[in-house]
């Protein structure tokens, strides 16, 4: 029998997991490979008792981290970002395992997160106080502290990315945090916990809360001590948690949905569209709050665009993320979190069908697996529910635009704001554009917006609050000014 010494396989991070409350016989969370359907393993569950005392262990953690200097902070933070990247490849087959993804989106993955921990090391050192002008006999300093003990909510789509973007802020803030992971995807939450405690961080400073949603949202809501909650998931579990948290006055951060237009206007290069397509619209099988969610393309370019979809849809690979020797695959998009995301689709797409849009391309999801095939529909107005909600799935949808200006205004007849693409190249349009357009973050030509060094968030119901670049700090520090008179 082997031996397994791998300790980012999914039976180390079970003992790990279960290890220190194996006694007190708590209910266990089951997780499912959604590629196969098969039980990779389970998880226990935190009671509210021990929500206290996991919140005990973060604070006496936080006494002593934020006691640290920005240098200690960020040699530790880059210790971590060296262990993840040691382990790189067992990060990546974790995120597969549980999120069903192609391995080569996991891997990418790994290293997104892993600039998360570089860039909030290498930026919490530049980190300033300031002292404005004075009068005589008066000296005002204003210093950045850590916020204190902070929460997390974290969805299944990017289980390590959207864990690390807010533990890396928040400990080079100095401050600790309580985690709650997605049922879906507790695994790759578990294993950077590890991460951490094999970095040598104080004892208990991240802590990983599996189980009953409703409960732990609460509970991160109305402590008094729990100064900050991060939040990223659907807009209806924001406003829960908004009004929750609103007694306590804590300070939040709500990455919500998005509904990003994908632009193509007269002039858009075609090869550029496409590559940008591919990025925005695939990656994680479209389940991605910034995936692009309606075509809008310009009228001249209708048919052309369509054509090069088409052909697009027709060559990409729908499959698991591991073949049958547990080899990685290489299907291009991997299977959908459940059933449930499945039948969304559906109904969204009888829905818009029903109100006159076209199946140009596939056909109707079957409801019983979660493998969804590339589909396209045309003739897409704002009369149809997919016009408001999140597609996520490999569905493009496509409404024609009689030219620039009515594109920009079917662009933001949206309650969302999170992400948009814009292809052309008229240099006049791509300077004055983007500012017309209401979001948190525009793509020119590409369909890459997200990295760690630049900030991450919406407008309107998409939330508020950035993640990454300086502002990504700043969301767990406080600002206190200091007048001293002599
Ligand atoms: P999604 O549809 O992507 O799962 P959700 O907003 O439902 O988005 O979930 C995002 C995260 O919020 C998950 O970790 C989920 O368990 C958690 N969550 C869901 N409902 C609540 C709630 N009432 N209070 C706190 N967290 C919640």
């Amino acid at each position: 029998m082997s031996i397994d010494t791998n300790p980012f396989s999914i039976s180390a991070l079970e003992q790990y997991a279960w290890r220190p409350i194996q006694e007190r016989s708590p209910i266990a969370l089951s997780v499912f490979n959604p590629g196969t359907g098969e039980q990779l393993g389970s998880i226990p569950t935190v009671s509210t008792e021990q929500l206290y005392v996991c919140h005990q262990q973060a604070t006496n953690a936080f006494e002593e981290w934020s006691q640290t200097t920005t240098f200690q902070r960020s040699e530790k933070l880059h210790r971590l970002a060296d262990l993840m990247k040691e382990h790189h490849t067992s990060l990546a087959k974790l995120i597969s395992l549980e999120n069903g993804k192609p391995f080569a989106e996991s891997a990418g993955e790994v290293t997104y997160s892993i600039g998360f921990f570089r860039w909030f090391a290498n930026s919490v050192v530049q980190l300033q106080g300031y002292v404005p002008s004075s009068p005589p006999k008066l000296k005002v300093e204003v210093h950045h502290k850590p916020i204190g003990v902070c929460a997390a909510i974290t969805p299944w789509n990017f289980p390590l990315a959207m864990l690390a973007k807010k533990c890396a802020a928040a400990l080079a803030a100095g401050c600790a945090m309580l985690c709650k992971p997605a049922d879906e995807t507790p695994f790759s939450a578990i294993a950077l916990m590890r991460l951490i405690e094999m970095a040598e961080f104080p004892h208990g400073i991240v802590q990983m809360c599996v189980g009953d949603a409703p409960m732990i949202g609460e509970y991160f809501c109305t402590q008094k001590k729990i100064r900050k909650l991060s939040f990223t998931g659907s807009t209806e579990v924001g406003r829960i948690l908004m009004r929750q948290s609103s007694h306590n006055l804590q300070k939040l951060s709500m990455e919500l949905g998005g509904n990003a237009p994908f632009i193509v206007l007269d002039s858009a290069d075609m090869d550029t569209v496409c590559t940008g397509m591919l990025r925005s619209k695939f990656r994680n099988s479209g389940q991605a709050c910034i995936s692009a969610n309606r075509f809008i393309i310009a009228e001249s370019r209708y048919n052309e665009v369509l054509s090069m979809l088409t052909s697009q849809a027709k060559s990409l690979s729908v499959g698991p993320a591991f073949d049958e020797s547990h080899e990685t695959s290489s299907n291009d998009i991997g299977p959908l979190i459940s059933l449930e995301a499945v039948r969304k689709l559906h109904r969204l797409l009888t829905d818009a069908t029903g109100k006159g849009a076209t199946l140009h391309w596939g056909s109707f999801p079957n409801v019983d697996s979660q493998f969804v095939d590339p589909i396209i529909v045309t003739g897409i107005t704002p009369e149809m529910d997919l016009w408001w909600e999140e597609l996520f799935g490999p569905v493009i949808a496509c409404a024609k635009a009689k030219d620039t200006e009515d594109a920009i205004q079917l662009a933001n007849q949206s309650n969302h704001g999170l992400g948009a693409y814009l292809f052309t190249q008229n240099p006049s349009e791509i300077e004055s554009l983007p500012s017309q357009i209401e979001c948190g973050m525009v793509g020119v030509n590409t369909g890459a917006i997200s990295m760690p060094h630049t900030p991450f968030g919406g407008v309107k119901y998409s939330g508020f609050g950035r993640e990454g670049g300086m502002e990504g700090l700043f969301e767990y520090l406080t600002t206190q000014t200091v007048v001293r008179q002599f």
